[in-house]
């Protein structure tokens, strides 16, 4: 019953899905792609993918639907989307519990606590999952999933694993980080393996240590396997060795964004300038104006090289090369979203695709 009344706890908290689409349409003849939800490699909220996975959820309301038809009726059902989850969530719990009681798991009602694993899915290639990560998405009963998860890594999950997608997008919070973890406890209490899967590493920009702490605090295991974060993952793509001796001689992993109220992140800049050292900026495409500013402020060069990489590893990846002076401008202009990662560094010259000479153009944009 406790578990129930957490998971109805979480209804408590609906909210109003926004549907603004991006615009996506873009002139400039170099792209060969057209970025739209459906072409995304990562599981976006209003992906057809994501709904697809997640319908065992809508079960009963696909059952009342006389066409059948999911997405056609998707507005009503996502307006209502945790609401709607709860009764197949309450299911599933109780399903899980009745699977532990019968294999001795449980005794007087309580089941012994199951896993959660906190597995890094990496940048987006599924070919750069570490073998753990495989064998425990294999083995996961549910798996909860972020926006920067990407598809072609959601395909290596068994039929039997339920997914439920837990994502975020900017200014936009499907669940709570409390109702995450609630989540997570539930299921984790009724004796179930949980996976929560994230894009990257999960203790890199990732919230890891938040809902391992709470985990932990709740007496539940938590067991944690790395993943290849986005600089790692991007830096091989472009052949840019983030550290280069007699070159740079540390790396510096910085957030573009800042916790409502928190610290700004472009404080560290007066830091940060240092030529001998090479930054990585995660989540960083709407402070990059003004972070460029800072560091040239602060005496970082001008002409330092940098890159800016939207949908790294994955086949729609596209990059942009320039100057710290012109990089804002640059990605604004070929229209760059995210997830996009900056590197700023003279590594970055190291390139084999970084343009050769300043006569030549100061960027390109590269399709993988
Ligand atoms: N835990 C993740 C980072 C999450 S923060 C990791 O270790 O990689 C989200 C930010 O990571 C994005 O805004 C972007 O800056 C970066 N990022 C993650 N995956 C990316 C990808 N495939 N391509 C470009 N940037 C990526």
């Amino acid at each position: 019953m406790a578990i129930v009344f957490k998971l109805a706890s979480l209804s408590s908290s609906l909210y109003s899905p926004h549907f603004a689409r991006h615009n996506f349409s873009n002139p400039h003849p170099i792209y060969s792609l057209t970025c739209n939800a459906s072409t995304s490699p990562f599981t976006e909220k209003h992906s057809i993918e994501r709904h697809q996975r997640d319908q065992w959820l809508y079960k009963n309301q696909l059952e009342k639907t006389s066409s059948g038809s999911f997405l056609s009726d998707s507005k009503s059902i996502r307006e209502n989307d945790i609401a709607l989850q709860l009764p197949e969530l309450k299911k599933l719990l109780q399903v899980l519990k009745e699977k532990r009681e019968s294999e001795g798991g449980c005794s007087g009602g309580k089941c012994s606590p199951g896993n959660v694993f906190l597995v890094g899915t990496g940048p987006g290639d599924p070919e750069l999952l570490t073998l753990k990560a495989v064998r425990v998405i294999k083995s996961a009963d549910l798996l909860l999933y972020d926006r920067l998860v990407s598809n072609n890594v959601l395909n290596l999950v068994g039929p039997d694993a339920r997914l439920l997608y837990v994502g975020k997008t900017a200014g936009y919070h499907s669940r709570t980080q409390e109702e995450i973890h609630e989540l997570l406890l539930s299921f984790a209490e009724a004796g179930a393996t949980v996976v929560r899967l994230k894009g990257g590493d999960p203790m890199v920009f990732g919230r890891g240590g938040e809902e391992m702490d709470f985990l932990q605090q709740q007496g539940i295991q938590v067991k944690v396997i790395p993943g290849i974060t986005a600089a790692s993952g991007i830096a091989a793509e472009l052949e840019i060795p983030l550290t280069h001796r007699g070159v740079a001689n540390s790396v510096r992993f910085l957030t573009g964004h800042s916790r409502k109220g928190g610290t700004d992140p472009l404080f560290v800049a007066e830091n940060a300038a240092d030529p001998d050292s090479t930054l990585v900026v995660y989540m960083g495409l709407s402070t990059l104006p003004s972070l460029a500013l800072k560091l040239m402020h602060h005496g970082l060069s001008p002409k330092t090289p940098a890159a800016a990489v939207e949908r790294g590893t994955t086949p729609q990846q596209r990059t942009v090369f320039a100057e710290l002076k012109d990089l804002a401008y640059k990605i604004v202009s070929t229209e760059l979203l995210s997830p996009t990662l900056i590197i700023i560094g003279k590594v970055v010259a190291l390139s084999p695709f970084w343009p050769v000479s300043a006569e030549e153009e100061s960027y390109m944009v590269l399709a993988r």
